[in-house]
């Protein structure tokens, strides 16, 4: 089959093949990027902004002080499992 066809032919087929192949690439590279990213923010602990420090600070539980899982609004303490609210890690006023 191939050899049938004209020189050029064969060319810009292989030119148009290239082609969709770096877009193809640059896709996956951007999708790639992308979940790395979102995976990142979903590692790194949420900030919040506390009124008393004026900047964005890590949050603990208002009972223990200890690191949180966050949920909406509030969040569970990781010392005693229960839930508690969020208070500023460096100055424990609420946030
Ligand atoms: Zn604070
Ligand atoms: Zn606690």
């Amino acid at each position: 089959m191939l050899p049938l066809l004209p020189l050029v032919d064969t060319a810009g087929n292989l030119a148009c093949l290239i082609v969709v192949g770096i877009i193809a690439l640059l896709m996956i590279i951007l999708l790639a990027l992308m979940a790395y990213q979102r995976y990142m923010a979903g590692k790194r602990p949420v900030q919040h902004l506390c009124d008393y420090c004026g900047h964005m600070v890590s949050v603990v539980s208002d009972c223990h002080h200890a690191p949180v899982k966050e949920k909406f609004l509030h969040g569970i303490c990781t010392e005693c499992k229960t839930e508690c609210r969020l208070v500023c890690a460096k100055c424990k006023r609420p946030v």
